[in-house]
């Protein structure tokens, strides 16, 4: 009986992985492909082998059968594995295009190449966004090979013409009656190859490169925005497009403040004294020190509007207004003495206990129309 031992064919321990199994054939292909042993049948029988092995093996069906049943199960399920060269070259299309464009050879290979989108996250204070920023970053980033030009190979020592096709890019098969000629698949039909890669790039044509770059951030810019920085990605090769750079911009949250559109929120916590009397407060704001102008009698959440304190707009560059929420404290405990005033002040001011009352929603509604929470603006001193 016919005993075939696919993973010695190739190479390969029995519990060898896809990977391995398409690399191990991948390395024997290139070395008993016709087209490098033209009219050598030992290595046309070994192409065929090797090709049985791999087509078993790369289908997991085939390759249980196999494995439980040996070679005779599997003749038995109706394999018959390859007639002739033609078949394989059908059968594998895909994976010896595969194989090729992988192949160190293809870097010969020159045409135009795009180079990858880069992107960064750059993260701003709230402070940051009131002018232009100036941003230096520092970024990692392939850059074209200098010693071979992005070409891969050393340009020094050159190229020679292709032992495969013998420089004229293509190659012929001949079967029988049939004359097959195809693109060389060594040089891809350059009909050159190259005698050494590039040591300084290992025959990729780019080298990592740190790269400084200063970025001016517009002046209003949004949290999550996304800035494109044209051609600061990588570069392309061989007159390919370079890549862009794109800067995701994160505004980090401020202690005090946030942002609403380009308004800058506050909340202003004042006692009870300042929000009957009115007062004159000072608030440190990004650098400057604020005058805060309480009018007298001013109620829980309305607001304090001091225009053109907000964020440039980022297209206009008008200005925002920032706006500081009220809250009043009342004391929670107070002294015998001052109950006693304020017992005094409710019977001289008329303020009755008895006007304490459930309010009802229609009069919240209509109170909301009429401006109840009135706001008090200011203009920007
Ligand atoms: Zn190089
Ligand atoms: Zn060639």
């Amino acid at each position: 009986m016919v005993y075939k031992d696919y993973y010695a064919i190739l190479g390969v321990p029995r519990d060898a992985t896809q990977e391995e199994i398409k690399r191990a054939y991948r390395r024997l292909a290139l070395k008993y492909h016709p087209d490098r042993n033209p009219g050598n049948k030992e290595a046309e029988e070994k192409f065929k082998e090797i090709s049985e092995a791999y087509e078993v093996l790369s289908d997991p069906e085939k390759r249980a059968i196999y494995d439980a049943y040996g070679y005779s199960g599997l003749r038995s399920t109706g394999y018959r594995g390859f007639e002739d060269i033609s078949d394989i070259f059908k059968a594998f299309s895909d994976i010896f295009e595969e194989f090729f464009d992988f192949s160190f050879e293809e870097k010969v290979h020159t045409r135009p190449r795009d180079g990858a989108d880069l992107s960064y996250e750059i993260a701003l204070d709230l402070e940051d966004l009131f002018q232009d920023k100036k941003v230096k970053l520092e970024i990692e980033k392939f850059e074209v090979c200098d010693f071979c030009k992005g070409l891969g190979y050393d340009p020094e020592k050159g190229v020679k013409t292709c032992e495969v096709c013998k420089g004229t890019g293509r190659v012929t098969y001949t079967e029988g009656f049939f004359r097959i000629s195809y693109t060389c698949p060594d040089c891809k039909g350059k009909g050159k190859a190259y005698i050494a890669r590039c040591e300084k790039c290992k025959g990729s044509g780019k080298v990592w490169k740190k790269k400084e770059l200063e970025v001016v951030i517009p002046a209003g810019i949004e949290d999550g925005s996304i800035l494109r920085i044209p051609k600061e990605g990588e570069p392309g090769l061989f007159g390919g497009k370079p890549g862009d750079l794109f800067l995701r911009v994160k505004v980090k949250p401020h202690r005090y403040f946030y942002r609403e559109k380009n308004d800058i929120i506050g909340q202003l916590k004042i006692n009870f004294i300042s929000a009957i009397l009115g007062d004159k407060i000072k608030i440190p704001y990004f650098g400057e020190e604020l005058e805060i102008q309480i009018p007298p009698g001013i109620q829980p959440g309305e607001e304090i509007i001091i225009e053109g304190k907000g964020l440039p707009d980022i297209k206009t560059g008008k200005k925002g207004n920032l706006i500081l929420k009220i809250q009043i404290e009342i004391p929670k405990k107070i002294s015998k003495e001052g109950e006693k005033l304020l017992r005094k002040f409710a019977e001289l001011e008329g303020i009755k206990n008895s006007e304490n009352e459930l309010l009802s929603n229609s009069k919240v509604s209509k109170n909301k129309k009429n401006k109840f929470w009135e706001k008090f603006i200011f203009g920007n001193k």
